[in-house]
């Protein structure tokens, strides 16, 4: 999915919990920082890692490239390596989860991440890609052992 349909998307849905659940403006911001940009930090540290670069134009063409799996064929899709999205998983949303009962604005993290995921998982169904790398850690790591780096 598009950074910005995540954008408007978490948009209205962040400003519809503003509204309806009459929540603050600073859970309004975590919230609404959490359904686009948050979550998606995962892949800008990998490219840091991976590329030992902090030039934002290299990590946009980067970043851009990394969608050329989708013309691909089924069979050559399967082969995929998917990079490890750490922030994308349900063993993060329980880390959270735990860490919610001590500080109450990690709650909107929380909401945030999940409508972020729900929209992912989406995008990459109708791509008719696995969802795997997206869902959980150790799923991610089962799934992507016998697939060859990038
Ligand atoms: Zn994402």
């Amino acid at each position: 999915m598009k950074p910005t349909t995540h954008l408007f998307l978490g948009l209205i849905f962040s400003l519809l919990s503003y509204l309806i659940f009459e929540i603050s403006l600073l859970e309004f911001l975590i919230l609404f920082l959490s359904t686009w940009f948050f979550i998606d930090l995962d892949i800008v540290f990998i490219f840091i890692i991976k590329k030992r670069s902090l030039n934002p134009f290299r990590f946009y063409s980067w970043a851009k490239n990394q969608k050329d799996f989708i013309i691909k064929s089924k069979k050559e899709r399967k082969k995929i390596h998917y990079y490890f999205r750490f922030f994308h998983s349900f063993e993060l949303i329980l880390l959270l989860l735990i860490f919610s009962f001590f500080n109450k604005f990690l709650f909107f993290v929380i909401i945030g991440f999940v409508f972020h995921l729900i929209l992912d998982w989406i995008d990459l169904y109708n791509l008719n890609l696995d969802i795997f790398h997206k869902v959980s850690w150790f799923y991610y790591l089962k799934k992507n052992k016998n697939t060859k780096k990038q």
